[in-house]
């Protein structure tokens, strides 16, 4: 899975309805043509009622207009008079930023917008999970329902086939506890 982030232009909008102006003289693009939305243009701001710039956040790769400003994508802020900046919206699809996600978790600071584009769970640093063997042939077992807890999550589910549970993700580091397994059917391998 690749993530996605659009390229944002003139007229586009911001998560309180805001205005993106990006003044006459760059790059357009799309049909009908809009001049690209670059680190620093003004956003109208109906929530502070006052002007805001926007601001690139990570993850981006350069791309700069002629003044050499980095472009605005999807999900980047709008620094106003807001206590929480608003975030730019793109109504516009047909242009965008692609990432693999290896590539994003390199690249530092980009944990907001993961979490604003919900991504956060595809690419977390931690992951956990236990497989269930059987004591005497060592082999996996299948069929046990179980239950797994972090401190933010508490999940209830069947082993699968090799015996394993699904993967908890987080952040940072946690304990995993594997509160219960329980057999429920005769797990049958092959
Ligand atoms: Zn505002």
């Amino acid at each position: 899975m690749k993530l996605i982030r659009s390229f944002i232009r003139d007229g586009d909008t911001t998560t309180v309805n805001g205005k993106v102006r990006v003044p006459p003289g760059t790059v357009t693009v799309g049909t009908p043509p809009k001049y690209l939305c670059f680190e620093g243009d003004p956003v109208d701001c109906p929530d502070c009622k006052t002007t805001g710039v926007t601001r690139c956040i990570p993850p981006f790769r350069p791309y700069t207009g002629p003044d050499g400003r980095q472009v605005n994508l999807d999900g980047d802020l709008c620094i106003c008079a807001c206590a929480s900046p608003p975030r730019l919206k793109a109504l516009f699809d047909s242009m965008w930023m692609e990432f693999e996600k290896h590539e994003v978790a390199a690249m530092a600071g980009s944990s907001g917008w993961l979490a604003y584009a919900g991504h956060q769970q595809a690419i977390s640093r931690f992951d956990q999970f236990f497989v269930a063997h059987d004591k005497q042939t060592r082999q996996p077992v299948s069929g046990f329902s179980y239950g797994l807890k972090t401190t933010a999550l508490e999940h209830h589910d069947t082993l699968y086939d090799d015996g394993a549970t699904a993967k908890a993700y987080a952040e940072d580091a946690q304990n995993l506890v594997l509160t219960y397994l329980v057999q429920t059917s005769m797990g049958i391998r092959p």
